[in-house]
């Protein structure tokens, strides 16, 4: 199992990017269509393992992609963010900032979620409120009691408010967020001892791969963004 990393040495995702391009949708992405191959329900909420088949799961490509079925294994938390990281995929084929989050109920997925704020035109979709929201439909229950939240960039206020509210018992996650993070970085709603729950906190794992992760989708971005406007100079230049 891991231990608890140093703060100071967590790698942490400068979220500047991340305020500065969630607020519009992407060009040449259809919001009604957000995705070929990743199933929805009704209400456009990815569907969880419990709710789809093996063969329509969003995890079926992810590196754990048989976790549910063998339980042989006790997974550690290094096997569930790598699963978190796959599930973080799933946001960047849709164009979404790649954040991906999975709850675990005694060592079983309850559900997972993935960053759809641009998708879905809400700024509460990110990956934790959509792992709770549909945990709570499995569950039947909004206390998701004994869970534990995987999710590869540390909680903004909102996620860790709505974590509070949800009496997660644990939260683990990967990049630190030195700009917005609220369990630990810049706030730590998740341990006040003013609110009626306090969460318990492993930070750092796979911190590095999940900053990157982050980061490489902004820098293709960026040089995308580049790319276009050098083309639409040219043609301009062309007329
Ligand atoms: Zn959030």
């Amino acid at each position: 199992m891991c231990k608890k990393s140093n703060q100071d040495t967590l790698q942490q995702f400068d979220c500047s990017d991340f305020m500065a391009d969630c607020s519009g949708s992407i060009e040449g992405y259809s919001s009604s269509s957000p995705s070929g191959d990743v199933p929805m329900a009704e209400n456009n909420i990815p569907m969880t393992p419990c709710s789809v088949s093996r063969e329509q799961s969003p995890i079926v490509n992810s590196p754990k992609a048989q976790f549910n079925s063998q339980n042989t294994t006790d997974y550690n938390d290094q096997d569930w963010m790598l699963y978190a990281l796959a599930l973080a995929d799933k946001a960047e084929a849709v164009g979404e900032i790649p954040v991906g989050a999975v709850l675990v109920k005694n060592n079983e997925v309850i559900a997972e979620g993935w960053n759809l704020s641009i998708v879905e035109h809400n700024a509460c979709a990110h990956a934790e409120i959509i792992a709770i929201t549909n945990a709570g439909k499995v569950l039947k229950n909004y206390r998701l009691i004994d869970c534990t939240l995987y999710v590869t960039l540390e909680p903004c206020p909102m996620c860790a408010g709505a974590l509070v509210h949800a009496r997660i018992k644990r939260l683990v996650y990967g990049a630190g967020d030195y700009k917005t993070g609220a369990a630990g970085s810049v706030f730590d709603l998740v341990r006040n001892e003013h609110l009626n729950h306090q969460i318990e906190v492993t930070s750092g794992i796979y911190a590095e791969q999940c900053a990157n992760k982050i980061s490489d989708f902004f820098r293709r971005r960026r040089k995308e963004k580049k790319a276009l406007k050098q083309a639409n100079k040219g043609e301009k230049g062309n007329v």
